[in-house]
């Protein structure tokens, strides 16, 4: 499994000396670009019990890293893939990346209808 660019949540595991991005599996092309590769900050991931003006200006700093970093497509597109319940990932929170699969899921679903539709009119035709 892929393990996140940035986890905060296995630095624990990680030699000081190395980012906790370099747990990313090496089979995803994309992470050797990752900026956050060494987030000594612990930007992307909350720790326990954090207050939500820090959890909200911690979530902006980290959205800056990503918006500089240029594999923030592929990093996003993963993100919703998986999908990946914590985090910020590809300038995406939690919740923002709920709410993206939510629209997406809807616009299959208006796709789905529009092409039935065409199909029936097709058929009668
Ligand atoms: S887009 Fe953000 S989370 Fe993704 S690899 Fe880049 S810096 Fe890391």
């Amino acid at each position: 499994m892929l393990q996140p660019p940035h986890s905060s949540l296995q630095v624990a595991a990680v030699p000081a000396q190395r980012g906790p991005a370099r747990d990313r599996d090496q089979d995803a092309p994309w992470h050797t670009e990752a900026v956050c590769r060494r987030d000594e900050a612990g930007l992307f991931f909350a720790p326990s019990k954090e207050p939500t003006a820090a959890r909200l200006s911690r979530e902006e700093a980290a959205k800056r890293v990503c918006a500089r970093c240029p594999v923030m497509v592929e990093c996003r597109e993963h993100a919703l893939l998986q999908p990946e319940p914590y985090g910020v990932w590809g300038g995406l929170t939690a919740a923002e990346r709920r709410v993206v699969l939510a629209r997406r899921r809807r616009r299959d679903l208006e796709l789905k209808k529009a092409a039935r539709v065409t199909n029936r009119i097709a058929a009668a035709g």
